[in-house]
């Protein structure tokens, strides 16, 4: 089903963390499409660019605040602390007001021209369009390798999720409510989106190196994305514990027939001290990863139980309709 002719109100949501080396070319090349694409018809003099601050400690915000001031096409919002990428993303998202939400890192690593072909998709018809990258030379070998290993392991524990895209996506209006009524506090958008149905398409692109200033995904933040990733999405690893419980007990059933067999047909049967031992700490082993696996998921239990608000809004920076004259 085709759109109306009529330019698209298109919001571009960028989440910011200690950005500021970034900021002012990520703002010229948003900027810059905007207004091409503006001149073109396309876009709606109404299309913004919203900057989401989630809890810089840098200039970021001042530069945001900056770019409101000068009249450039851009609504900032300031979360109330750092509430990491999915949760900054999805704040932008619902503060957004066009008929479609782009969502693309600030560190231009995502190629903005690539802004134009979803859009084309969009007026096609599609509610979601995932940008879905063609090489990933930019990031690093280790960045690659475990990316490419973990969504391979996500894949077995059949967690739906579309191969080489990140967070550079568009969604009709539609498709953002839809994503507002999960209600889940741990994020992970990646296996959210493809679970809201609707016509999706992909465009390609190449992912560069970051333009400017460190990964803000260290480590420690990509191990929490990816615990988030399994354990939201897949009982998958509850599944194997159990079978593996029912694996291990079965083989000692076996062993104790076999060993009963043989202490009647020979009387002299040494006792094994290996045989002793070592099934103990199997068994320790397995249970511990047991509980450490359901342990994990108690905790999901319990944050999400909690109902905690996902973020806060300190401030919304945008120019007043008629002081801006757009
Ligand atoms: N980001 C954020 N909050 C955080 C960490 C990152 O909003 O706590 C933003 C960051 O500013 C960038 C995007 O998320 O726009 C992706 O981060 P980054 O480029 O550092 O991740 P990488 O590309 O290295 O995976
Ligand atoms: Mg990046």
């Amino acid at each position: 089903m085709e759109r109306m002719a009529a330019a698209t109100n298109l919001s571009i949501v960028v989440p910011c963390f200690n950005e500021a080396e970034v900021f002012p070319e990520t703002l010229r090349r948003l900027e810059e499409l905007l207004r091409k694409l503006e001149a073109e018809g396309r876009l709606s003099s109404a299309s913004r660019i919203f900057f989401v601050d989630d809890g810089s400690r840098d200039e970021t915000w001042n530069l945001i605040l900056r770019a409101v001031d000068a009249g450039s096409p851009v609504v900032g919002i300031r979360l109330s602390r750092n509430c990491g990428h999915q949760t900054a993303l999805v704040a932008g998202l619902e503060a957004s007001d066009g008929d479609a939400a782009v969502s693309i890192d600030a560190d231009l690593q995502d190629d903005v021209s690539a802004i134009e072909l979803m859009l084309a998709k969009f007026e096609q018809g599609a509610d979601i369009v995932y940008g879905v990258r063609r090489s990933r030379d930019g990031d690093s070998l280790f960045k690659r390798g475990t990316a490419k290993a973990f969504y391979r392991f996500l894949g077995l524990l059949g967690v739906e999720t579309v191969s080489d895209h990140a967070d550079f996506r568009l969604m009709s209006r539609r498709a953002v409510a839809a994503l507002g009524e999960y209600q889940e506090v741990n994020l992970y958008l990646r296996g959210m989106i493809p679970l809201l149905g609707f016509q999706s398409e992909s465009v390609l692109y190449d992912r560069q190196g970051r333009f400017a200033g460190q990964s803000k995904y260290p480590l420690r933040r990509m191990i929490g994305l990816a615990l988030n990733a399994v354990t939201s999405f897949s009982v998958m690893p509850l599944r194997l514990i159990s079978v593996l419980g029912i694996l291990v007990s079965l083989a000692t059933l076996f062993l104790a027939v076999w060993i009963l067999v043989k202490a009647f047909t020979h009387a002299q049967l040494v006792p094994g001290w290996a045989s002793t031992v070592l099934p103990i700490y199997f068994l320790g082993g397995v249970q511990l990863i047991g509980i450490g696996i359901i342990g994990e998921y108690v905790g999901k239990l319990y944050l999400e139980a909690k109902r905690r608000p996902r973020y806060f809004i300190d401030r919304i920076h945008r120019q007043t309709p008629d002081a801006s004259g757009r």
